[in-house]
């Protein structure tokens, strides 16, 4: 068994750290600051099993100028990385032709359908099986024409058998009586499941994988050297060199820049995203809720209600700009009638994004003891367990259960 080093203790690298521990493995995970409150802490909580369309996806086009010059829009970049980011904008547009949005829906279809399975196996071994609650998830639209207008992507979904069942309003009503507003109807979303609290499940994964006798080290990879086609060292910021045997790669969003160490040019952006989360909100869900007019969720949660979304493309390391926290928060009120969102706590965070979508699970093409595990985008939560696996099967050569070429970091 090896000595195996994980650079980034989000939701792919703990799920990683548990399932390299199991098979016998010493593993270190380390982590910038494991407070730190990044996408795995922030996002909105959804096992989104049936999220296989890519954002970029036919008649996106049309919509670019009202995202480029409208803050308040769901996707948003802002105008000063407008140049900076526009290579990938172009990757991403690009991605969204219907022949290659038909490949990475049949691309991702093989994670998501392990993605229930693999959790459950997983926090049983953790003892923490109630954190994944059994309620499917609902989408609320303001006209059967909203949902309808979206047809392309309800039939690509079912044919990759993710079912749904339309909603008409009363029946949207008994479901969830505290919608209200515009809200006429909804879906429900078939095996989409949710996360009792993301940054409660990253800590109770966190808290076996040490009782387990596993190391955290709070630092900052700086590079990773190499020598002779493998990674030898990496190099924390602050000087420290910390011999490696095997490495694993996911930072997330940080991953592009220790991409670089091993000679790949990884087009990995950070889509922001933001969260105000309301303590006591007033008001009962009984499910998640993906506002698709609004462009945000509503998810209810162990310590309040989330009210989570929105894509902001403004570089890696971006100061926030809460209005876009504030904006969803003031959109929530309009559908959700009686809500209090006084005493909400705000977050930013980056979801890693390839331009098409797809993560990048693969091994090191030139370093042959370094594996590469990021770029979930929109479903790095619902994916952590499966990848986890995965990237077992990878650091032990053995060969994954599923075909892993779609996710080839040379890809691009
Ligand atoms: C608003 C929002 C809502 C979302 N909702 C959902 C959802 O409902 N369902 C879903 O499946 N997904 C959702 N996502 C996406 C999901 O949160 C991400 O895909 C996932 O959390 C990515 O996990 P990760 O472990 O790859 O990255 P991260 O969670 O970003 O973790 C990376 C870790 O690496 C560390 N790190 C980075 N660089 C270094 C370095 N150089 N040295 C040491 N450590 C480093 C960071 O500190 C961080 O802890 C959402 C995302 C957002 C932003």
């Amino acid at each position: 068994m090896s000595e195996v080093t994980i650079v980034g203790g989000g939701i792919v690298g703990i799920c990683s750290a548990i399932s390299l521990q199991s098979e016998g493995h010493s593993v270190e995970v380390i982590d910038r600051g494991l407070d730190t409150e990044g996408a795995s802490y922030g996002n909105c909580g959804l096992l989104a099993v049936g999220e296989v369309v890519p954002i970029s996806k036919p008649g996106i086009l049309p919509k670019i100028p009202k995202w480029i010059l409208d803050p308040q829009s769901p996707l948003f970049v802002r105008p000063k990385d407008l140049v900076g980011q526009m290579p990938w904008l172009l990757r991403f547009l690009w991605s969204g032709r219907r022949k290659r949005v038909l490949e990475i829906a049949s691309g991702m279809a093989p994670l998501l359908h392990r993605a229930e399975d693999d959790y459950r196996a997983l926090f049983d071994k953790v003892d923490i099986a109630d954190k994944l609650v059994p309620t499917e998830n609902i989408m609320a639209f303001n006209s059967k024409a909203d949902y309808e207008a979206d047809r392309f992507t309800w039939d690509l979904r079912d044919s990759q058998d993710f079912k749904h069942r339309f909603l008409g309003t009363e029946e949207l009503r008994s479901l969830e009586p505290g919608l209200g507003g515009p809200i006429t109807c909804g879906v429900l979303l078939q095996g989409w499941l949710q996360f009792s609290e993301p940054g409660v499940i990253r800590q109770r994964l966190l808290e076996f994988f040490v009782a387990n006798g596993g190391k955290l080290r709070v630092g900052s990879a700086d590079r990773i050297e190499t020598q002779g086609g493998k990674a030898v060292a990496i190099h924390l910021i602050g000087g420290e060199r910390l011999a490696v045997n095997q490495v694993v790669v996911c930072a997330g969003a940080w991953s592009g820049k220790l991409s670089k160490d091993l000679g790949l040019k990884v087009p990995i952006a950070a889509l922001q995203g933001y969260h105000h989360h309301v303590p006591n909100p007033g008001v009962k869900l009984n499910h998640a809720v993906l506002y698709a007019n609004g462009g945000f969720v509503l998810t209810p949660m162990e310590s309040g209600l989330r009210i989570g979304g929105t894509i902001e493309v403004a570089g890696l390391d971006p100061r926030p700009n809460f209005a876009r926290a504030d904006l969803i928060a003031q959109k929530a009120l309009k559908v959700l009638p009686g809500l209090d969102i006084s005493g909400g706590k705000q977050w930013m965070g980056p979801r890693p994004f390839m331009p098409d979508t797809m993560p990048v699970l693969d091994r090191a093409p030139h370093h042959n003891n370094v594996v590469l595990a990021f770029g979930h985008g929109q479903v790095g939560m619902t994916l952590g367990a499966t990848t986890g696996k995965i990237v077992a099967d990878l650091v032990a050569g053995r060969r994954p259960a599923i075909d892993l070429s779609p996710y080839r970091v040379t890809r691009f």
